[in-house]
């Protein structure tokens, strides 16, 4: 099958989150399932700095934007290691800034004109670069009107009639909501501006947009499916939701293994490890993490660490109040890595400030230190107030660090909690709590600090953790289920 994945982020050419590593990875293990994917994105400055080789491909395209005709053209290049085309957009008013979509908090005022512009961009380069396209698989907000095109604008036509969509939700609570002028610039008629479409409480709202026209709709662990079925998580919209309820699949992302494993991975140097021998290759990287980090070198207090967006979503707030109790009380080193809202850039900052022997914050975006820091702690918090998937949680368990999680969406699907029973019975990978508090997250923190004193115990924990195969090559085949049973339905509505 012919899969074409119309995406904002893909690693290695640029990344803020989740949505570059799955883009990144989930085309590999198509390709080696058979299949043929082709990926397009926007050619963000991020792209031209990846260093990577972009070649021209002389296809000039124009689209109208509202009032406006735009031009762009298109640039190719490849996955690394692979022959997997990657296509991008190059409309340098649109996409040469600092950032893909925010700067400093604030999101680029022409959001909703530079994604239009993507979306119906791609359209075009299925047609101008001839790419035999049998289904679109669309990503998050940025590329919501994409599905809406397909079956409006586009849809008198060859080839776009014979293409099926799916759309994935990777973080519901991001959702392209922008004021109902904005309509015009889509050029998609006003009668798709209704509330069972396009339109959310006045605005124009392309995360709804996307869910509303797509053949099906997934999103990225089964508990999260659940979840965004109800209020809070479904974010306004539940009923949209409930409505493709019965085209709604949760599909968990996998870990790309060729770039988080600890058996292989560059940046750890000679102190890589796997299953078999983690007992002294995670004490070195303790080591070389805490001389890294300016931390005092001690095997013997517990490392604890964060790596992720500083954004409320995490639980940031949580693991500044709780960092801080541990602190005061206990023998304890942490670590933060992330970038995001300013105000815990001040309050991580200023801790870090104060407590030089005990905490390191590194406010920056470093993929390195996050794989270092993923080798050296031995503890990963991740107290999300919701998390579709989580990445890091699997990185964790396949670097030995053991995760402490709230239990919510693929953070659920993914760690098992330690009981007695699950020590006992060997499945117990982490520590999960519940209730979105400091206490409750302190409670786990003291479960795991009990555990980690009694070595033989916490060995097993991390082994556990580290057997554990979250690759994409499980998640690969329920895709293609997917594929097979979109294409199949929308098959079967151009016959009815
Ligand atoms: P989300 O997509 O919500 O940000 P995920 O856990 O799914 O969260 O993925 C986050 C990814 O981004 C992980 O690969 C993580 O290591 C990476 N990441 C986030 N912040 C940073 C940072 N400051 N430096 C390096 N990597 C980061």
């Amino acid at each position: 099958m012919n899969i074409l994945f119309a995406t904002t982020e893909a690693v290695p050419f640029c990344k803020t989150g989740g949505l570059g590593d799955v883009c990144g990875s989930l085309p590999r293990e198509l390709a080696k399932l058979g299949h043929q994917p082709t990926l397009i994105l926007p050619a963000f400055r991020q792209v031209f700095e990846s260093g990577l080789r972009l070649e021209p491909t002389e296809v000039v395209f124009q689209v109208p934007i509202g009032q406006k005709r735009v031009q762009g053209q298109f640039l190719r290049s490849q996955l690394p290691g692979t022959d997997i085309p990657v296509y991008f957009v190059e409309q340098s008013d649109y996409y040469d800034r600092p950032a893909l979509y925010d700067e400093g908090g604030e999101e680029y005022r022409d959001n909703c004109e530079r994604f239009t512009f993507f979306c119906r961009a791609v359209l075009e380069a299925i047609v101008n670069l001839d790419l035999g396209t049998d289904l679109l698989h669309c990503h998050d907000w940025c590329t919501g009107l994409i599905p809406a095109y397909l079956k409006t604008l586009y849809n008198d036509r060859s080839p776009f009639d014979q293409i099926a969509s799916v759309y994935t939700i990777h973080n519901l609570a991001y959702q392209g909501n922008f004021w109902h002028w904005d309509m015009v610039l889509t050029g998609i008629d006003w009668k798709y501006f209704n509330w069972r479409q396009m339109e959310f409480y006045g605005n124009l709202n392309f995360m709804k947009t996307g869910i509303s026209f797509a053949d099906t709709v997934s999103t990225v662990s089964p508990t999260y499916a659940q979840e965004i079925m109800r209020p809070p998580l479904s974010c306004g919209l539940e009923g949209s939701l409930q409505h493709r309820r019965e085209d709604l699949f949760g599909i968990l992302n996998g870990a790309d293994y060729n770039d988080w494993n600890p058996a292989t991975d560059a940046f750890l140097g000679e102190n890589r490890y796997d299953a078999g021998n983690f007992e002294t290759g995670k004490a070195a990287c303790k080591a070389a993490l805490q001389e890294e980090l300016g931390l005092p070198i001690n095997a013997d207090v517990p490392l604890l660490a964060a790596v992720g967006r500083l954004a409320d979503q995490k639980g940031f707030d949580l693991i500044a109040r709780v960092m801080q109790q541990w602190v005061n009380q206990s023998d304890s080193q942490w670590a933060i890595l992330g970038t995001g809202d300013p105000k815990y850039h001040r309050v991580l900052g200023q801790m870090a400030a104060e407590n030089p022997q005990k905490m390191a914050v590194r406010l920056e975006f470093s993929n390195e230190l996050a794989h270092r820091i993923e080798a050296g702690a031995d503890m990963f918090l991740m107290p999300s107030q919701y998390e579709p998937c989580g990445l890091n949680q699997l990185y964790s368990l396949k670097y030995g660090t053991v995760p402490i999680v709230r239990s919510t969406g693929g953070l659920a699907d993914t760690v098992v909690n330690t009981t007695p029973d699950s020590i006992a019975d060997g499945t117990a990978t982490g520590f999960a709590f519940g209730e979105y508090t400091s206490l409750a997250l302190s409670e786990a923190i003291a479960r795991a600090c009990e555990l980690y004193d009694d070595k033989p115990k916490w060995q097993q924990l991390i082994r556990t953790g580290m057997q554990q195969d979250w690759s994409w090559r499980r998640s690969a085949g329920q895709y293609v289920e997917l594929y097979e049973r979109t294409c199949a339905k929308a098959q079967q509505e151009v016959l009815s």
